[in-house]
């Protein structure tokens, strides 16, 4: 059957007092059932973009999707209404923000909130719905659920907020989730606890899972496959594993060594220079030129088409084969 997701050529615009904003300049992944992709960048990479445009809740306006498809289970996403688009909102695919705190309601108990799904979507009770709750509590380990559902937002500690959040997404049992920097906000500890626990939850229930993360040291270990984006582009993808051994783009090496890493003691630490570029103004070429260590004139004046690297692996440079080799 097709793919759970399958993202083809997307492009978002916005529209802004400099200018229209290129967001999103033809971004094509999939994600199947029981996959963890991650999508990596800085930010203004496009990459939550990306990610609302999936979701549907792209701010609009500003914000346009211009072209491109967003096939979920085989259907354009973009060719339904509005209803249609809701529904599967809630109960085909789910997102996980940063900040629980302003994504959960203040004045609501958390069982309530939770409840509220099942009420909604499964027309239960409000006792079988607080039950439910409680169960989901449990699900993400939150200690002593049974006591703690009455509770508001804010008696829960950072860590115990983002389970919460989790639960809330995994309610309805989606088929997909996206997680968009879902950790960013914790400390190192807890950010592992977290994201250990997201990629059980993802084992358990067999969902396709994007995790959207502007640090790869956080995703490595539960990602298979990696979208590295810049500038409303993917620059590069691999397993997980072959980026973090060769990246094929200088962009990848650069984010790679700009965190510490042990195996890599004594290696020449560059953090790329520089800033990302005004989306209202993409430098034309290679959108990274400007910032790159391997810039040739070839760099300046053509654009780099995704080249096919290895098989499931792609870059957009130029000098991929240079990259490749000079990591090794
Ligand atoms: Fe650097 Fe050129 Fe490759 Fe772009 S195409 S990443 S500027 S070497
Ligand atoms: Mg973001």
């Amino acid at each position: 059957g097709p793919p759970l997701l399958d993202v083809r050529d997307l492009k978002v615009e916005f529209r802004t007092r400099d200018g229209v904003a290129k967001a999103v300049n033809g971004v094509s992944y999939r994600v199947a059932a029981g996959q963890t992709l991650a999508v990596l960048g800085e930010s203004g990479s496009g990459k939550s973009v990306t990610a609302q445009a999936i979701m549907g809740i792209l701010d609009s306006p500003p914000g346009f999707v211009t072209g491109g498809e967003i096939r979920f289970k085989g259907r354009d996403l973009l060719t339904l209404g509005r209803e249609e688009r809701r529904r599967i909102r809630g109960t085909g695919m789910a997102m996980i923000f940063q900040d629980a705190l302003s994504a959960l309601n203040p004045v609501m108990s958390v069982g309530a909130q939770l409840g509220e799904m099942f009420q909604v979507h499964r027309g239960m009770s409000r006792k079988a719905a607080r039950a439910e709750a409680v169960e989901l509590m449990e699900r993400v380990k939150i200690p002593a659920a049974k006591s703690r559902v009455g509770d508001y937002p804010h008696q829960f500690s950072g860590g115990m907020r983002q389970r919460i959040m989790i639960a809330m997404a995994l309610a309805l049992e989606p088929d997909l989730i996206i997680a968009d920097e879902p950790t960013t906000a914790l400390d190192v500890t807890v950010q592992a606890q977290v994201m250990d626990l997201l990629a059980e939850l993802q084992r358990e229930y067999h969902m396709g899972l994007i995790l959207i993360t502007h640090d790869l040291g956080v995703v490595a270990d539960v990602a298979d496959t990696i979208a590295v984006m810049y500038a409303g582009r993917i620059v590069e993808t691999a397993p997980v594993h072959h980026l973090y051994r060769a990246p094929a783009h200088p962009y990848t090496r650069g984010l790679l060594d700009s965190i510490p890493r042990l195996d890599h003691k004594g290696r020449e630490l560059y953090a790329i220079k520089g800033l990302p570029p005004n989306l209202t103004a993409i430098p034309p070429g290679c959108p990274f030129h400007p910032r790159c260590p391997l810039a040739q004139d070839v760099c300046r004046t053509d654009r780099p088409p995704l080249h096919d690297v290895a098989p499931g692996r792609t870059s957009a440079c130029h000098f991929w084969k240079e990259t490749l080799d000079g990591a090794r």
